[in-house]
């Protein structure tokens, strides 16, 4: 039986090419269409999986006994440890604790906060690798964690998904924020915030894979037997100081990053409402309030969180953390540091209020400027 007879005459057969391809192109149409429509469709899914249900109920936080007992038992020990530095141990072990706590505290601000939550700045492999061993010997998770927590913080600022909803007070901000799961499972936070920058970092995935191995190697063995080798510290003064001490710092140093709003930030009365959790205007009480070194700046980051030179802990463009960043960016290991100024700030709150765009816009053409101002620098630096 045959299928197909080849056609005769000329004509007969441009008829039948045309038909061909007229099939061919309505097929390749279809198909075109058919992939269109599903990848708009998986894209729609996609984001409606990323969108925030704000009217879904906040899941009940438990209680983490496991992280609590481990919290007390720091602060505790670590409160005795208090006088162990003054009466007994050596000097260089007091230095020493005090510079694997600096390390610890700037793998949390330089590295956690500004670097992997932010992404204010870009650093070398080099810089990335040895931000990820400082937040080691932090002892406050791993990286990718800490960045999710924080990132859904943000997010969620001052409602009740907010881990640490700076509405409760301070001492659920600080304390009971850290002891509870957080309001909504795991999976759906990974969800609801954007990870794919960390999950194509190698030393972020290095870290959450072997965080124990890394602990414990980094945290605890090489960290804690640098006394007891190099100057026979004792044991006890080691454990105590270099190590359960240690700890209770650089935790509540991470934790201050969240809580940092109800310690150092200048409440008052709302001149400006951008919406329920953003005041743009808010004069101080009294004049008293500099003398606590109160300042707009914890504010702002939650406006602005891209800015490289905002502080964890008050300030701008100063600190330890940010002398940090800028010894690093003039030797050549930190990129592209984003940050904007009051002109730009002013032009941006101009047009808002011209209406020529929404708030949210003018946030992002003022990030979009920044990183484009950062680019020039870097032109220019290289001319
Ligand atoms: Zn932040």
């Amino acid at each position: 039986m045959k299928f197909y007879q080849k056609p005769r005459g000329r004509s007969t057969r441009l008829i039948v090419s045309i038909r061909l391809e007229l099939c061919v192109s309505a097929v390749f149409r279809q198909a075109t269409s058919v992939i269109f429509n599903f990848s708009t469709f998986v894209e729609t899914l996609f984001r409606n999986s990323r969108m925030v249900d704000e009217t879904k109920p906040a899941k009940k936080r438990e209680m983490k006994w496991a992280a609590i007992l481990w919290y007390i038992y720091i602060h505790v020990l670590g409160v005795y440890a208090i006088w162990f530095l003054f009466t007994s141990a050596k000097w260089l072990t007091v230095i020493y604790t005090l510079f694997i706590t600096i390390l610890g505290c700037l793998g949390v601000t330089a590295g956690a906060h500004r670097l992997w939550a932010h992404r204010t700045y870009e650093a070398t492999g080099f810089l990335r690798l040895s931000l990820m061993l400082c937040h080691t010997l932090a002892g406050v998770g791993s990286i990718y964690d800490w960045v999710l927590y924080h990132r859904l913080h943000h997010k969620y600022y001052g409602t009740d998904k907010d881990p640490y909803n700076h509405k409760k007070g301070f001492f659920y901000s600080h304390y009971v924020g850290n002891a509870l799961s957080p309001s909504i499972d795991y999976d759906e936070m990974k969800r609801e915030i954007d990870t794919r920058d960390l999950d194509q970092d190698g030393y972020v995935w290095l870290q959450k894979k072997f965080y124990w191995p890394l602990f414990l190697i980094f945290g605890l063995i090489l960290s804690l037997n640098v006394p007891l080798e190099y100057w026979d510290e004792s044991m006890t003064e080691t454990i105590l100081i270099t190590g359960v001490l240690r700890f209770a710092i650089t935790v509540n140093v991470s934790w201050l990053v969240n809580s940092a709003r109800l310690v150092w930030s200048m409440e008052g009365k709302k001149l400006i409402q951008i919406s329920d959790t953003f005041n743009l205007l808010m004069p101080p009480y009294s004049i008293s309030m500099f003398f606590l070194t109160k300042s707009f700046w914890p504010v702002y980051h939650y406006i602005i969180p891209w800015d490289w030179k905002c502080g964890e802990f008050g300030s701008y463009a100063s600190g330890f953390t940010t002398f940090f960043i800028k010894v690093w960016h003039d030797l050549g290991f930190i990129d592209l540091p984003q940050t904007t100024d009051t002109e730009d700030i002013r032009t941006m709150l101009h047009d808002v209020s011209k209406k020529k765009m929404t708030f949210a816009n003018g946030l992002d053409k003022l990030k979009e400027k920044s990183i484009y101002k950062a680019k020039e620098v870097k032109l220019m630096v290289k001319h």
